[in-house]
């Protein structure tokens, strides 16, 4: 038996793996944090074999409550990513697996790769009225990419998209794939109209050390990204600085933040309720938004989410508030589950990357329905 990692993304330890029945393993902590939840190895083993994977010390782990309920997602060919029997006694996650091949790759979530992303902005940027510019490097050298969609115009509203600050949540490149796809559709009516109304910043992957790295939560030297919205710097967090630039350049009409989130079981938003400069119009955009999406998709709920902030409490460090704050400008951090959305559950697959990118593009809808509006 083997159980390796030594790939993009990958993420474990191996204490025992001699026999099927009793694999011990551990998940490696984000590069100088004590964040550790995201997993994703190669088990190379006998075919027809039950074997018994357990990954130990998740008490400790970024969301516990994140393991409960949770299945665990298994790939032959790195394509399809179906889930398989997992349960969680409080400390021990247990994986229990029959592979069907000689390798299995198993993963807290269908992992989106370094690679897939770079394919991700090269094929957009020859897509129509599509630019792919450089904002700057990260820690470990990668680039820090933008793509813009349509013509900056006079009376065009700015309207910006960001995913995966947290790389762990591989669900939000998911969806900007989705969306992407659904944008460059010159057939779409709802995509046609909105890129005459607006320009789109799109972000798909603000954290691509982090995702490299198999992390779950921080870049290359353990910044939690979207706690660094507020001052951002070159050392800590130049992905952030350098998004925040470039905001500053072009202005920012609204902005949709995408992540996962480890422990709710539904996509649902968290709004910029508790800043200082909320007010009657902002939350009547939220609404309005919140309302066509309900309308076009029942994947989206509005009953299950984060508390609402008190009246001026919100923390200005993370990423929707600060832009919601700087901006005076509707937006949202959109969360969707590493689980499944228990209102529309599949066995099969749970959440998966079909699902985030459908989201995508009803996602598209729901901005049309603002788009006017904003500001
Ligand atoms: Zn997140």
């Amino acid at each position: 038996m083997r159980i390796s990692s030594n790939f993009d993304s990958g993420n474990i330890e191996v204490i025992k793996a001699e026999s099927a029945s009793d694999i011990q393993l551990r998940i490696r902590k984000d590069n100088q944090s004590d964040f550790y939840q995201w997993f994703h190895f190669r088990l190379e083993s006998t075919p027809f074999v039950q074997h018994t994977i357990n990954i130990l010390e998740l008490d400790k782990s970024a969301y516990p409550g994140g393991w409960e309920n949770y299945q665990a997602v298994v790939s032959y060919d790195r394509q399809e990513w179906f889930r398989v029997d997992t349960d969680f006694d409080g400390k021990t996650l247990t994986i229990t697996h029959t592979p069907e091949h000689d390798v299995s790759y198993v993963a807290y979530f269908a992992p989106y790769s370094y690679e897939r992303h770079l394919d991700l902005i090269s094929w957009a940027q020859t897509q129509f009225d599509c630019r792919l510019e450089h904002l700057g490097e990260t820690i470990d050298g990668r680039d820090m990419s933008l793509l813009i969609i349509g013509q900056p115009e006079e009376g065009k509203k700015a309207i910006w998209i960001t995913a995966r600050q947290h790389p762990g949540e591989t669900m939000a490149e998911w969806l900007i794939e989705g969306m992407l796809e659904r944008l460059f559709d010159e057939n779409d009516g709802i995509s046609r109209s909105l890129l005459n109304k607006a320009v789109l910043y799109v972000v798909p992957n603000m954290n691509p050390d982090g995702s490299a790295r198999g992390h779950l939560r921080t870049n290359a030297v353990g910044s939690n990204l979207n706690r660094e919205w507020a001052t951002p710097t070159l050392e800590k967090s130049p992905e952030v600085y350098y998004v925040l630039n470039k905001m500053q350049q072009t202005g920012v009409d609204m902005l949709l933040d995408v992540h996962g989130d480890e422990a709710l079981p539904y996509n649902f938003v968290a709004g910029s309720e508790g800043t200082p400069s909320y007010s009657a119009k902002r939350q009547a955009l939220e609404n309005a938004f919140k309302q066509a999406l309900l309308q076009v998709t029942p994947e989206f709920q509005d009953e299950f989410g984060y508390d609402k902030d008190a009246p001026g409490k919100a923390n200005l460090t993370v990423g929707s508030n600060a832009v919601a704050e700087k901006f005076d400008c509707l937006s949202y951090t959109l969360e969707m589950p590493f689980k499944d959305n228990i209102n529309l559950p599949d066995a099969a697959y749970g959440w998966s990357p079909q699902r985030s990118k459908q989201l995508g593009e009803d996602v598209l809808v729901a901005i049309h329905a603002v788009v006017e509006d904003l500001r």
